[in-house]
C-alpha cells in the first residue's frame, strides 16, 4: 500500500513536472530576439528612403506588406491622399494594418510610422538639407521591433485582438508648424470611427544608442494610468533606458487616438543629435535597446493576456 502510494506520487510529479515543462517552453517561444529585430531593421533600410511619392516608398510599402502577409492573413492596407509640403504636391499615402485574432473585440493597438522625411532639416552641412533621410531611429528600428513582434504573437497564443498599423505620412510636416505632420494615422482614425481597442503604444525614435525615455507629456496626461503600469513594467524588468522624468511633449502619431479618448502612449527619446540629418542610419542603432523596447512590449502583451495588468 505505501509502495502504491510511491508510485501514484511519482506519476503525479512526473505529471506536474511535464505539465510545468509544456507551459515553460510555450513562453519561451514568445522571446524577444533582438538579433532578429536588428536584422530586419538592416533589410529594410536597404531599400532607401521612403517617401511618399518615389519608389523606394512604394518598394518599402510592398516589403512591409509581404512580411506582414506571412504572419497573419488579415493584413491590409488602407490608401489615401496626402500633401508634401516640400514638393508643394500631392502623394499616395498607404497604412499597413495587420490584425490578428479579427474577430476579438478585445484589441489593442500598437504601432509606428513607417515613411521617412523628405528633407534633413537639422544636417549640419546646409547643402545636403534639401535630400530625403534613411529615418533609421525616425521610425525604422520602430518598425522593425514591430514586424519582430508579428512574428512573435502567433506563437504566444494570446487570446486577445492585436493590430500592428503602420502609419505613413507621419513626417511631412515643416518645423514649427503643426500642419502636414501625421497624415496617416488622421486618414485611418478618420475612416475607422468604430475602431476602439483598449490601449495602445505608439513607438518612435526608440532604438538609439544613447537612449534615455521619458514619460512623453501627452501620453502622461491623457493616458497616465498606461505610461504609469508601462513604466512600473520596465522597472520590473530592470530596463534602464526608462526613466520616470516627464519629457517634452511631442506632437506625434498617438495623438489622433488620445484626441478620440483611446489610450495610446508613445515611447520616444525625442532628443535624439541626429534628428532629421542625414546622420540617422545604422549607425546610431543599439540592438541591445531595440531589444529592451520589444522585450517591454511583448511583456505588456504577455501581461495583459494573463490579467495580470
Ligand atoms: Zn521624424
Amino acid at each position: 500500500m505505501k509502495l502504491f502510494h510511491k508510485k501514484y506520487i511519482v506519476i503525479i510529479l512526473v505529471l506536474i513536472q511535464l505539465s510545468c515543462q509544456k507551459s515553460e517552453n510555450n513562453s519561451k517561444e514568445a522571446i524577444f530576439n533582438s538579433d532578429r529585430a536588428y536584422s530586419i531593421l538592416e533589410e529594410f533600410l536597404k531599400i532607401g528612403p521612403r517617401v511618399p511619392g518615389t519608389d523606394t516608398h512604394l518598394k518599402a510599402k510592398d516589403f512591409l506588406f509581404n512580411f506582414l502577409k506571412k504572419q497573419t492573413d488579415f493584413c491590409k492596407t488602407q490608401e489615401g491622399k496626402g500633401y508634401n509640403p516640400f514638393a508643394q504636391d500631392s502623394v499616395k499615402l498607404a497604412n499597413i494594418i495587420a490584425s490578428f485574432n479579427e474577430n476579438q473585440s478585445n484589441r489593442v493597438l500598437l504601432c509606428a510610422h513607417w515613411d521617412s522625411r523628405p528633407v534633413a532639416d537639422n544636417d549640419p552641412d546646409t547643402n545636403y538639407r534639401n535630400l530625403p533621410i534613411l529615418g533609421a531611429n525616425d521610425a525604422g528600428g520602430a518598425v522593425a521591433i514591430l514586424l519582430h513582434i508579428a512574428e512573435l504573437i502567433n506563437r504566444a497564443e494570446f487570446d486577445f485582438g492585436i493590430d500592428i498599423i503602420l502609419f505613413d505620412g507621419e513626417d511631412l510636416g515643416q518645423h514649427f508648424s503643426n500642419t502636414h505632420w501625421l497624415q496617416g494615422s488622421k486618414l485611418f482614425v478618420k475612416e475607422n470611427p468604430d475602431y476602439k481597442p483598449q490601449w495602445g503604444i505608439l513607438l518612435d525614435l526608440c532604438t538609439e544608442k544613447d537612449l534615455k525615455i521619458k514619460k512623453e507629456m501627452y501620453s502622461y496626461y491623457y493616458a497616465r494610468w498606461l505610461v504609469d503600469k508601462i513604466w512600473n513594467i520596465a522597472y520590473e524588468l530592470g530596463l534602464d533606458i526608462f526613466s520616470n522624468e516627464i519629457g517634452s511633449p511631442v506632437y506625434d502619431d498617438h495623438i489622433n487616438f488620445l484626441y478620440i479618448k483611446i489610450p495610446v502612449i508613445d515611447i520616444i527619446d525625442i532628443q535624439y543629435k541626429q534628428w532629421h540629418t542625414h546622420l540617422d542610419d545604422i549607425n546610431q542603432i543599439s540592438k541591445e535597446n531595440m531589444g529592451k523596447v520589444g522585450g517591454l512590449v511583448l511583456e505588456c502583451l504577455k501581461r495583459y493576456n494573463s490579467g495580470n495588468w
